[in-house]
C-alpha cells in the first residue's frame, strides 16, 4: 500500500510541534507506512518522528527553503509527490501549511481540504465549521487528499519505528524566489508553555476588568504551569494580547485542563476550547453559557475566588 505522507511542523524554538504527532498518529490509522518531510535540518526531530510511527523521513535542505518563505517548500513538495505517489498527503493547518498546500494542490491540479479534524482510510474528511456548530464530511474527487489536518484534533500516540533518511534533492524555480526572508526574530521563550500545545489554559474574559488584574490570570497559570489565553472581548479591551486569543479567529487549544475566568461562553469563544478534556468556570451569573459546557463550574467574584485557589494551590 502506498505510503501516507507527512509534513512536519517546524517549532520556531527548534524541535517539532505537536500537531506533527497528531498528524503522524493519524497517519497511522490509514493503514500503509508513513513517511515524515523534513524541510531543514533532521538530527534534532528524527528520534521523535520515530517515536511516533515514522518509518522513512524525507529530508530536503538548502538555502532557498530557509530564504524564500513557502514557495520553495510546496515545489519541493509537489515533486515528491509526483515521484513517489502518496496515498495522502497530511500538513498542519497552520498560516505556512495551508499556504504550501494550497501551492501543492494548484500545482498538482488537484483537491484539497482544510482544517480537518479527522479522516477514514477511503479518504473521506470531517471539517467542523460555523464555530464548530456544523460538522461537514467531504472528499476529494481529483487527484489524492490533501488535507490540512487543525492541531489538537486527536491525542498523538506513540508507536516507535527507526526511520530512514533520505535526501530530497529538487531544483527551485526562479518563480519560487518572489519574496525573501530578509529578517527572523525567534521572540525569547517565557516560562509558560505555548498556547496550542499547553495541557493546562487558563482564560481571562473582559470579567477580568484590566490588564494589570490580567496578573490574577497569569499567576494562577504559573502556579498550575499551564499557558495563559484570554477571550476576544478582552483582548480587543486591550487586557492581553491578540496572540493569545482563543476561539473562531484566535487559537484552538485542546488542554487537559481549560480555565476559563470571566468568560461568558459566547459561541466563538467555545469553537476554540470546546474540546477540552476538563472545563472549569468561574463567573458570577449563574446564567453564564459557559456553565452549559463546564464540567466544573463556580458562581463567583473571581477577583475573590482566584486569590483562594492560588492560596491553596501554594499549600500543596
Ligand atoms: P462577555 O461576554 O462580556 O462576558 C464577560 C463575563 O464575565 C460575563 O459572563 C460576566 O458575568 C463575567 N464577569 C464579569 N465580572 C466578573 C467577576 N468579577 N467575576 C466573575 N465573572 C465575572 N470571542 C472569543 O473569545 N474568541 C474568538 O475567537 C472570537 N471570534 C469572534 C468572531 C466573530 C466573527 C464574532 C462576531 C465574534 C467573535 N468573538 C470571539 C466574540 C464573542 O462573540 C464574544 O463577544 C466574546 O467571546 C465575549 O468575551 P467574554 O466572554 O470575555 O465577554
Amino acid at each position: 500500500m502506498a505510503e501516507v505522507l507527512v509534513v512536519v511542523e517546524a517549532s520556531s524554538q527548534g524541535g517539532i510541534k505537536k500537531v506533527t504527532l497528531e498528524m503522524l498518529t493519524l497517519a497511522r490509522t490509514l493503514g500503509g507506512d508513513v513517511s515524515a518531510v523534513v524541510f531543514g535540518d533532521v538530527s534534532a526531530v528524527e528520534g521523535k518522528l520515530g517515536e511516533y510511527g515514522a518509518t522513512k523521513i524525507y529530508n530536503a535542505t538548502g538555502a532557498d527553503l530557509d530564504e524564500y518563505l513557502v514557495a520553495p517548500k510546496a515545489t519541493v513538495l509537489a515533486a515528491l509527490i509526483q515521484r513517489v505517489s502518496p496515498s495522502a498527503v497530511l500538513v498542519a493547518s497552520s498560516q505556512e501549511g495551508k499556504e504550501i498546500a494550497a501551492r501543492v494542490a494548484v500545482k498538482l491540479d488537484n483537491g484539497i481540504l482544510t482544517d480537518v479534524v479527522a479522516l477514514d482510510a477511503d479518504g473521506t474528511a470531517t471539517q467542523v465549521v460555523f464555530a464548530g456548530s456544523t460538522i461537514v464530511k467531504s472528499k476529494v474527487t481529483k487527484g489524492l487528499p490533501i488535507v490540512t489536518v487543525r492541531p489538537n484534533s486527536l491525542t498523538p500516540a506513540p508507536a516507535p519505528a527507526t526511520p530512514s533518511v533520505e535526501a530530497v534533492e529538487v531544483a527551485v524555480e526562479d518563480k519560487d524566489r518572489l519574496a525573501k526572508v530578509v529578517e527572523r526574530k525567534v521572540e525569547a521563550k517565557g516560562a509558560r508553555p505555548e498556547l496550542a500545545e499547553a495541557s493546562i489554559v487558563v482564560s481571562g474574559g473582559r470579567g477580568v476588568a484590566s490588564a494589570d488584574n490580567f496578573k490574577l490570570v497569569e499567576e494562577l497559570a504559573d502556579l498550575l504551569g499551564g499557558a495563559v489565553g484570554a477571550s476576544r472581548a478582552a483582548v480587543d479591551s486591550g487586557f492581553y494580547p491578540h496572540q493569545f486569543q482563543v476561539g473562531q479567529t484566535g487559537k484552538t487549544v485542546s488542554p487537559q485542563l481549560y480555565l476559563a475566568l470571566g468568560i461568558s461562553g459566547a459561541i466563538q469563544h467555545r469553537a476554540g476550547m470546546q474540546t477540552s478534556k476538563t472545563i472549569v468556570a468561574v463567573n458570577k451569573d449563574a446564567e453564564a453559557p459557559i456553565f452549559e459546557l463546564a464540567d466544573f463550574g463556580v458562581v463567583g467574584d473571581l477577583f475573590k475566588v482566584v486569590p483562594q485557589a492560588a492560596e491553596e494551590i501554594r499549600k500543596r
